[in-house]
């Protein structure tokens, strides 16, 4: 049976009802409880998405605190910034965190050969699918919730986003533990904690993602303006089963 399959026959770990149940209840937990709640009530069956991003790693610091051995998918694009890849190192340093790789199946080699060259800019929704949407749903068909660092200020596509809410695009129960936070909290929480972060931040760059698909921001502009400029796209296709392309 195929990933894709296997997540269609899956029944979500909560039902419709409970999710909005737990939202609502959960809404105002600090984010602590929340994630607790969450690494209780999915055990060994809650993955931790980390881009490695500030609202990251402030969930990583927050979460081997509760459960040391929590699962983190880190996906690898193999088109990130060596700043990322340092960030990366040093988290496994500090934390000892169980930090789990995700390739795609195409070297980045093989997808020039196969779909052409510079398919982030030629095809960018494309892209994402192959290195992100794909492996990471093969990852996440091993667990039945997981958590993300999205927070309702980043994006308009996130604004209505709950502390937990159905994952239309890997069929889990999704849990953001910082939906509530601003930027400035983010910081806030990173600089009190002395919490380990990329240093592209402090160059400009606030959304951190692929190399060639990130840019610095000027002051004032938006905090995701940098992510794909130029294009209409603003999302990777993990939050968003719009900009998933089938492949
Ligand atoms: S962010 Fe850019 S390089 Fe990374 S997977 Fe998406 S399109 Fe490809």
């Amino acid at each position: 049976m195929s990933t894709a399959e296997k997540i269609e026959e899956r029944k979500l770990a909560l039902s419709a009802d409970e999710i909005n149940r737990w939202a609502e209840k959960l809404e105002n937990e600090s984010s602590e409880n929340i994630i607790r709640w969450a690494c209780e009530k999915f055990g060994n069956k809650l993955a931790i998405a980390c881009s490695l991003g500030a609202e990251d790693m402030v969930i990583m610091d927050i979460a081997v605190k509760i459960k040391p051995d929590v699962h983190f998918l880190f996906l690898d694009t193999e088109f990130h910034f060596q700043d990322t890849l340092d960030l990366l190192n040093k988290a496994k340093q500090k934390y000892k965190a169980n930090i789990i790789s995700v390739k795609s199946e195409y070297t980045p080699q093989e997808q020039a050969q196969k779909f052409g060259p510079q398919l982030f800019f030629t095809d960018p929704n494309l892209c994402c699918t192959l290195r992100k949407v794909v492996p990471l749903r093969g990852a996440l068909s091993n667990y039945v919730a997981w958590i993300t660092g999205i927070r309702r200020e980043q994006a308009p596509t996130r604004r209505n986003a709950k502390v937990v809410e159905e994952d239309k695009v890997f069929g889990l129960v999704k849990i953001n533990p910082l939906v509530r936070w601003t930027w400035s909290d983010v910081w806030d929480y990173i600089k009190k904690n002395s919490v380990p972060y990329n240093r592209l931040h402090d160059m400009g760059y606030p959304s951190i993602g692929c190399a060639p698909c990130t840019q610095p921001v000027r002051p004032g502009q938006d905090l995701r303006a940098g992510r794909w400029t130029g294009t209409e796209k603003t999302e990777c296709g993990l939050h968003s089963p719009d900009d998933v392309k089938k492949v």
